[in-house]
């Protein structure tokens, strides 16, 4: 399968290399051009001076011209002075009048401060410079063209010298500049390169956070992001191992008790006892069961369980009131007066409702199990600011305060309180409490007298 991204040193290095390339053969057009312009400018002066003083020569523009006179110029043989120079003088239609070689009026050409014109050509093969000098006759009234023309030897020399010590240099750069590139991506990437050992020879199970400090300043908010999730790994890893070393543990009791009374069923011949034991065996069957539930909700609503995807809009009010109704007949049994205070209007809240009944049944299940018979639990939901308040009143006897700050912790039981439990039942409220960023308070019911379960929701502005 093809690679998708491609590597950070190959990405890099690749664009650098371009750039660089790219920078060079720039320099060097430029440099070529500027090369030629300024090679030309010495030779032009001098090929002016020459034609100037053939123009003397001939007396050209003076109305005595020496045409017939042929004067000397270069012809190539010399080594110092390789460049072969010809000339001719033409009338103001192009008709040769003299000279050495049949030189026409240039097609592209630039004209000098002193009215020169120099162009550039090819004659048998090879490259020319002419120049090129008008001389009206004041006289004759005609006016003569002188051109002069040289091949271009030396300054071809001299341009191939100024780019030789420009290319070479430049090129040596270039080099310099791929190895510092090479170099420092190797530098840069050593840090990523040091992550990665760190990460693949930690040993397994280690959930450490990566070491934000040894790494560059751009890969750390994607480490501060990997060191988040292994945070919340490390959360579910804990929450699971404390959820299978609770139940193993709260288990096993009622496990060992449930294996004798059946061993002790299948002993007993009297049809009555026998009856007895196994009502008692269901009995402690349900209660199991019950302990199982409560320790998956429990794992459920604690950090590393289900998150906030499940929460969806409801009505506190409908809930809890729902809630209480179902409670009714156990609280009949036990001559409890049940009531759910209407608030009149909805208290919108984002939540789980599995959870949230969970959480109300738990405080409604105590609130009848520890209130002796005949006395009064009360459900209400009020809105109060930004919350939604959800309240469970107790008449019954309280919760003594140094037992306040504990009983929300597991497996935390009040000692003589007189009522068979797993001390499961509040550690659910907190976290389910929790898990929906909602404050739980607890306090003395009215007059100081029972218990005040309070939780207070934020309230939410999505209808349910
Ligand atoms: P459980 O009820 O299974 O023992 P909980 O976590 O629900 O466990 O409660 C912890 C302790 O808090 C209970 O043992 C009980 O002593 C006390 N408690 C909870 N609710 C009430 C209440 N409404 N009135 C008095 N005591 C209570």
């Amino acid at each position: 399968m093809e690679n998708p991204v491609p590597s950070l040193r190959s990405y890099l290095t690749n664009r650098l290399l371009t750039s660089l390339y790219l920078l060079w053969l720039i320099s060097t057009v430029v440099g070529y051009f500027a090369t030629i312009n300024y090679a030309n400018q010495p030779y032009d002066m001098v090929l002016l001076q020459r034609a100037q003083a053939v123009a003397e020569q001939l007396k050209l523009g003076t109305g005595h011209e020496r045409l017939e006179y042929v004067p000397e110029l270069p012809d190539g043989s010399d080594p110092v002075m390789p460049d072969r120079l010809v000339y001719t003088v033409s009338d103001s239609e192009g008709r040769k009048l003299a000279g050495t070689a049949s030189l026409s009026t240039p097609l592209s050409y630039r004209r000098s401060k002193t009215g020169a014109v120099f162009s550039n050509g090819e004659r048998g093969g090879e490259k020319t410079r002419t120049v090129s000098l008008v001389y009206p006759d004041p006289a004759s009234k005609r006016v003569l063209q002188l051109h002069v023309s040289e091949t271009t030897h030396q300054r071809q020399a001299l341009i191939r010298g100024i780019l030789a010590n420009i290319v070479i240099p430049q090129l040596l750069l270039i080099l310099l500049a791929v190895a510092a590139v090479w170099y420092g991506l190797k530098k840069g990437l050593l840090p990523l390169e040091r992550l990665r050992n760190d990460v693949a020879t930690r040993a397994r199970g280690d959930l450490d956070r990566l070491d934000e400090a040894r790494a560059p300043a751009e890969v750390r908010p994607l480490l501060d992001a990997v060191n988040d999730l292994l945070e919340r790994l490390k959360q579910v890893m804990s929450s699971q191992q404390r959820f299978v070393a609770d139940a193993a543990h709260q288990l096993r009791t009622p496990l060992a008790g449930l294996k004798t009374q059946v061993e002790l069923a299948l002993r007993e011949d009297d049809p009555v006892r026998k009856q007895r034991i196994l009502e008692y065996v269901l009995t402690s069957a349900k209660r199991s069961s019950h302990l199982i539930n409560q320790l998956l909700m429990l794992a459920r609503n604690e950090p590393g369980g289900q998150g906030v995807e499940t929460f969806l809009p409801l009505d506190l009010d409908q809930a809890a009131r729902d809630c209480t109704l179902h409670w009714v007949p156990f609280a009949l049994e036990k001559n409890i007066d049940l009531g759910f205070e209407e608030a009149g209007r909805p208290a919108p809240i984002l939540g789980d409702a599995d959870s949230l009944g969970e959480m109300l049944g738990n405080l409604i299940d105590n609130a009848i199990r520890y209130t002796p018979r005949g006395g009064v639990v009360t459900v209400s939901v009020r809105n109060e600011g930004h919350q939604a308040v959800l309240q469970v009143l107790d008449n019954g006897p309280g919760i003594p305060p140094e037992h306040r700050p504990l009983v929300f912790d597991r497996f935390y039981r009040v000692l003589g309180s007189g009522q068979s439990g797993s001390g499961l039942g509040l550690a659910i409220v907190a976290e389910v409490a929790k898990r929906h960023d909602a404050e739980l308070l607890l306090e003395s019911g009215n007059e100081g007298k029972g218990s005040r379960f309070e939780v207070r929701f934020p309230l939410s502005s999505l209808r349910p």
